[in-house]
């Protein structure tokens, strides 16, 4: 007798219905070599709500008996998100549910913290987890703090509420040390506190975390989202010492954060961070100055996922030592209104560019940049470009997979009046769902929309760890470093930046554009750049799957990815969003997850030094100077592979053995230093220069755990 396979999902199907991701179920039997593999086509017929209980199900009948493998895929990550190892099917219908089977691991001094109490009797209503259906709570810190920035910057932030309806009683932080745990963190230890608005909290002169009712012990949230910027002193937390997420023996302050609120019932949730406190400063080559490419604000806002208040990232970034940040929202978000005056402009852009105008004004050491993630249409999902000082985009399909093709995009832009135009890069050109393929890059290296198109994102996020795990929704504690263990490092974490690297960017483009030179006698150039896509993220990220009551956990954090801009004359100056955008699309830029390895060359006997980006042209056989230096610290370790690569029209070929390292033995190129070679009578032309350097080589994967990726410079020689 065949049996009905019933699968029941948490929570009913207005509930999972704005986080559904298409899947694939999967069953193996046991003693068959094919899988029986049905996908969910249409949510709102195939997905069935469960009379008078709030769970739905799909159901797959007529299944032979047996035992079965189960696995549930993502079809959009690939993901098996599920596996079920033993699925017994005996009866007539058998019910499968997906439950939080899989405990944190905490360690004992965070399991104290869980009340026992709460454990067996556990309290009417649910927590929500951050992205939840229902209001979400979170708390994040910077990863790393550089040596000459004295403070920690945390935000609690609490969002899709109901100003009213939710009273914070507490926010308290821990400090832990190895012999005596965690303990609480003395008033002291707080510098200041800053509402949504940059007003400071003060309570007899100190700083005050609360703006407490009157009369009362609690604050009641009167706005949606409700956060609070504290700033507490760095060295007031006890730095540790050891290995975490692929660092060796670093100094780092672990602590936790709890807040203690009241909605109908009091709950209280905790936090635990860890952050970098390195003894160095980032490398920072004179001129230079880092920042982000891609990163999202909270005008990033969907079912999927939220970003950070620009403040708070502003804070952030000076925190992990960044100078500037192009802000990327999702053109889906910004095309949708949330305010009556964004109602009648028909999108969020204008409010999005006064929100950013705003941040820089409060906060000058740190440049804030409106830009955009467009989403453009392809297929039935979309595909993401990365637009830089163009005309707002927008996207109104319903559920943000792109309303305008590439083509679209781009001849809108194109059009657009005289100086409104600016430049665009592919965002992530080989992350799995948003691969770009050969069709898309020939519409947008199209000559007709002569330089819009400049290049690529390839570097983007940096994820050394990750897993999908299964946090309870009455967790009480959110503690990723106690989940992470050595089976989720990935090796090599690199492959999406080196096929980037390669196949799209050096075999797509840079060599075919010095064929293309002799032809036409002109050069066209291409760039890439580097972007953490963190959305909020300044600690590590997670994001849900709750129709599984699974999380997506990864180490990629806000600051681990950055680009390097080349910026001379600042003189002090505040960096101004004209000179930054002159940079990133002239490839005077280098990418970075740790050191830093540039160079320049120069003819001998001329005056000008060439930079990346540079085209270099001098008459063929004169000598070429070429002078390369690195900078790096303990926190990345000391440089330990050059590769210079030479690009001609017969390809790309290593040429570092050309260069004289004697000074420096063993493999090893230390912390910092400088080289200067003369390529004698140079001859190859056209050509470019480029360089990537390694730090800590990993021997199982081939890779550095940081590295530096140059743009090239470009060699005439006629
Ligand atoms: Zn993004």
């Amino acid at each position: 007798m065949p049996v009905n396979l019933k699968i029941k999902f948490n929570g009913s199907k207005s509930d999972i219905k704005p986080f559904w991701v298409p899947v694939a179920f999967e069953l193996q039997p046991k003693k068959a070599a094919r899988p029986i593999r049905v996908l969910v086509k249409d949510f709102e017929k195939d997905i069935k709500d469960e009379p008078r209980k709030r769970s739905c199900y799909f159901e797959i009948p007529n299944l032979p008996r047996g035992v079965y493998a189960f696995r549930v895929h993502d079809l959009y990550t690939g993901y098996p998100i599920i596996r079920e190892p033993n699925l017994e099917l005996k009866a007539r219908e058998v019910e499968y549910k997906f439950k939080p089977r899989f405990r944190p691991r905490f360690g004992p001094e965070v399991r104290e913290e869980i009340s026992p109490k709460a454990k067996k009797k556990p309290r009417p209503g649910v927590l929500k987890q951050p992205n939840t259906y229902a209001m979400d709570l979170t708390v994040d810190a910077p990863y790393r703090i550089e040596k000459s920035y004295h403070y920690l910057p945390v935000i609690v932030y609490i969002k899709d509420i109901t100003p009213g309806d939710v009273r914070i009683k507490s926010i308290d932080f821990d400090t832990y040390s190895e012999s005596e745990g965690y303990t609480s963190l003395p008033p002291e230890s707080i510098y200041k506190v800053l509402d949504r608005d940059g007003t400071k909290l003060e309570k007899d002169g100190l700083p005050f975390l609360l703006r407490l009712d009157l009369g009362k012990d609690y604050e009641t949230a009167t706005t949606d989202p409700w956060y609070r910027i504290i700033l507490l002193h760095k060295d007031k937390l006890k730095p540790l010492q050891g290995d975490y997420l692929g660092y060796k023996n670093v100094r780092y302050l672990q602590y936790q954060v709890k807040v203690t609120y009241r909605k109908l019932f009091e709950f209280s949730k905790q936090f635990v961070f860890r952050t970098l406190v390195p003894e160095f400063d980032l490398p920072r080559p004179e001129d230079w100055y880092y920042g982000d490419n891609h990163y999202h604000s909270d005008f990033t806002d969907n079912p999927y996922e939220y970003g950070g208040p620009l403040p708070m990232t502003a804070e952030v970034a000076k925190a992990v030592g960044f100078s500037w940040v192009t802000v990327t929202d999702h053109s889906y978000c910004l095309s949708h209104p949330k305010t009556p005056e964004e109602e009648e402009q028909g999108n969020r852009w204008l409010s999005y560019k006064k929100a950013v105008r705003e941040a820089n004004e409060r906060y000058k050491e740190i440049l804030l940049v409106a830009a955009e993630e467009v989403t453009v249409r392809r297929y039935t999902s979309g595909l993401h470009l990365l637009s830089f000082g163009n005309p707002f985009i927008e996207d109104k399909h319903p559920m943000g997979f792109g309303s305008l093709t590439m083509k679209e995009v781009f001849e809108r832009i194109s059009e657009s009046p005289g100086d409104n135009k600016g430049f665009l890069f592919a965002a992530h050109p080989v992350s799995e769902g948003y691969v770009w393929k050969e069709s898309d890059y020939k519409v947008a290296a199209d000559p007709e929309y002569g330089d819009l198109f400049v290049g690529l994102q390839v570097f983007n996020e940096r994820i050394l760890y990750k897993r999908i795990t299964q946090l309870s929704t009455e967790s009480y504690v959110v503690d990723p470093f106690a989940l992470f263990d050595e089976n989720d490092r990935q090796r090599p974490w690199s492959k999406e930046l080196q096929e980037g690297l390669r196949e799209h960017w050096v075999k797509r483009f840079l060599l075919p554009s010095l064929k293309q030179f002799g032809r036409k006698g002109s050069l066209k150039k291409y760039f890439i750049l580097a972007g953490s896509d963190a959305h909020m993220d300044f600690n590590y990220a997670l994001r849900p799957h709750p129709a599984f009551l699974l999380h997506y956990l990864n180490d990629n954090a806000f600051g681990k990815v950055r680009t390097l801009a080349y910026l001379p004359k600042q003189n002090g100056q505040t960096l101004r969003e004209q000179s930054l955008y002159g940079a990133l699309r002239t490839g005077k830029t280098l990418l970075t997850d740790g050191p830093v390895a540039l160079f320049c060359v120069r003819p001998e006997g001329e005056t000008k030094v060439y930079r990346l980006g540079d085209t270099v042209t001098f008459p063929a056989g004169k000598n070429l100077e070429l002078l390369l230096e690195w900078h790096s610290t303990p926190e990345f370790g000391p440089i330990e592979r050059f590769k210079l690569y030479l690009g001609t029209t017969k390809g790309e070929k290593k040429i570092s053995d050309q260069i004289d390292f004697s000074g420096f033995g063993g493999g090893n190129y230390g912390f910092q230093g400088q080289v200067k070679h003369v390529f004698p009578s140079w001859t190859e032309s056209p050509c470019y220069l480029r360089l990537e350097a390694d730090t800590t080589i990993d021997p199982d994967a081939d890779e550095g755990l940081f590295r530096c990726i140059t743009n090239p410079i470009w060699i005439v020689a006629e």
